[in-house]
């Protein structure tokens, strides 16, 4: 990422501050230290205000910082905490947000504790991550590799899938193929549910032996230069149902409803709602008991949510998932799901593997 994509990030969010009343954020959410400042660290906080920022970690990360971010870091030899409040009362800010679903107890408690009568510790929700939302031209650039990573992981495991195989075995060579092609590790733990199994949505690996004549729902994504992606593919083991063609079927039809709504300015209820429609000719909805997709980015679910209840509005940028899912319990169950960039006019979908039912 450019080191002035990174500053204009820090520019725009400072320029919010005079509108919640703030003189400084401290952000404590490692992905929105990395957001802010490109530092990847798994131990900083950044003080971030109109007058500049300053990243505090410690000696393990000096020469890991001073080459990822252009940011004032200072290195810390003890706890980050102390020095912090310490920073902060020097400042002589009246005003600090800090994170509220992103600290601890402990840390709200001891800088109240150690700030001095007079200053204001705001909670702010989601400051950082409603930017996030929309990616930039790079971000979208990343989330396509990474996406493309996936599905090559995919097909190249694909081809050693038999009958017999553990779900264990199945996962872990689709993990080796992700990190074979660059990922550096998976954007969550990979789900390979056979059988009736597949009817438990997060279902994990176990390892049972993939039968014969039987669904098998696989969903994974990857981690590459810290961006996500996420798909579902719903494959069969043998010859399929009738019945389990036609609900096959039914949820690519789902889907591709949703995704035939997607675009700048639209509701994020609005997909949903026409993949429940769809499922409801068929007699299905009730079985579909997630929300129809989510945001992704440097994490693998950020806002928005394609729900009943969300209340974004789709932007041209947005990076979401569709993936409208039916279960059955105790027989199986079918998800399809791909990676969409929003756009002006409608979205791209960045999953390129193919969607037609695949009998092995
Ligand atoms: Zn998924
Ligand atoms: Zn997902």
């Amino acid at each position: 990422m450019q080191s002035y994509e990174i500053l204009s990030r820090r520019r725009r969010l400072a320029a919010e501050f005079p509108d919640h009343k703030l003189d400084a954020l401290l952000v404590t959410n490692l992905v929105n230290v990395r957001y802010l400042t490109g530092f990847t660290g798994s131990n900083a906080l950044l003080v971030l205000s109109g007058s500049g920022s300053v990243l505090f970690t410690d000696p393990r990360y000096t020469i890991q910082a001073a080459e990822q971010t252009d940011c004032d870091v200072r290195t810390v030899r003890s706890e980050l905490l102390p020095v912090i409040s310490a920073f902060l009362a020097r400042k002589r800010f009246r005003s600090i947000g800090f994170e509220h679903k992103d600290i601890s107890f402990h840390a709200y408690d001891f800088l109240k504790q150690k700030l001095r009568l007079g200053v204001d510790l705001k909670p702010t929700e989601d400051l950082v991550k409603a930017h996030r939302m929309v990616k930039s031209q790079a971000e979208i650039d990343l989330i396509r590799r990474s996406v493309q990573t996936s599905s090559r992981a995919f097909s190249l495991a694909l081809r050693r899938l038999r009958p017999g195989m553990l779900e264990s075995e199945f996962a872990a060579e689709i993990d080796y193929q992700m990190r074979r092609l660059g990922a550096e590790k998976t954007a969550f733990e990979t789900i390979v549910a056979s059988g009736p199994r597949s009817a438990l949505p997060h279902a994990r690996p176990t390892s049972t032996p993939i039968p014969p004549d039987q669904l098998l729902l696989i969903d994974m994504g990857a981690t590459q230069d810290g961006y996500t992606s996420d798909m579902t593919r719903t494959v069969f083991l043998g010859n399929p149902s009738a019945r389990w063609k036609t609900a096959y079927e039914a949820v690519l039809e789902a889907q591709l409803a949703a995704i035939g709504v997607i675009r700048d300015g639209v509701r994020s209820t609005l997909p949903d709602r026409e993949a429940r429609k769809v499922l409801q000719h068929y007699n299905l909805d009730k079985t579909f008991t997630h929300s129809t997709g989510h945001g992704l980015g440097l994490e693998v679910h950020e806002a928005p949510r394609l729900g009943r209840r969300d209340k974004s509005v789709l932007k041209a940028g947005m990076v979401v998932t569709v993936e409208p899912g039916i279960y059955l319990h105790g027989k199986g169950g079918i998800r399809i799901e791909d990676t969409v960039l929003v756009t002006a006019g409608g979205c791209e979908i960045l999953t390129q593997t193919s969607k037609d039912l695949t009998v092995i």
